[in-house]
């Protein structure tokens, strides 16, 4: 596993902010709040918007909107896996990132 955390490429400030958007895809632009540039964009897959502590209601209106309800077998199954690895992987990536950076992770 690679891991990075991420840095303005113009100022090198990690002052950032993420401005989540729904449009015919779910994307997220990363801004630099100190200098306004454009760090990063991502497209989502559908189905990979994990909004921590909103609960399964957030969750069904994610899916929905982006269309991937369709192929939902068990959508509560769905979310309790999605939750589950979400926060797995989120304590084993602030692992990580305390092995590389330190205790200050930046
Ligand atoms: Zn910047």
């Amino acid at each position: 596993m690679e891991l990075h955390i991420q840095k303005c490429q113009t100022c090198g400030s990690r002052n950032l902010r993420n401005i989540l958007v729904r449009d015919e895809e779910q994307k997220v632009f990363v801004q630099c709040r100190d200098c306004e540039s454009l760090v990063a964009r991502y497209i989502l897959n559908s189905g990979g918007y994990f909004h921590a502590g909103k609960g399964f209601e957030s969750f069904l209106r994610s899916i929905e909107r982006d269309g991937a309800i369709s192929s939902a077998r068990n959508i509560d199954e769905w979310f309790h896996s999605v939750e589950d690895s979400a926060n797995r992987e989120f304590e084993k990536i602030i692992d990580l990132a305390n092995i590389k950076y330190g205790d200050e992770i930046p």
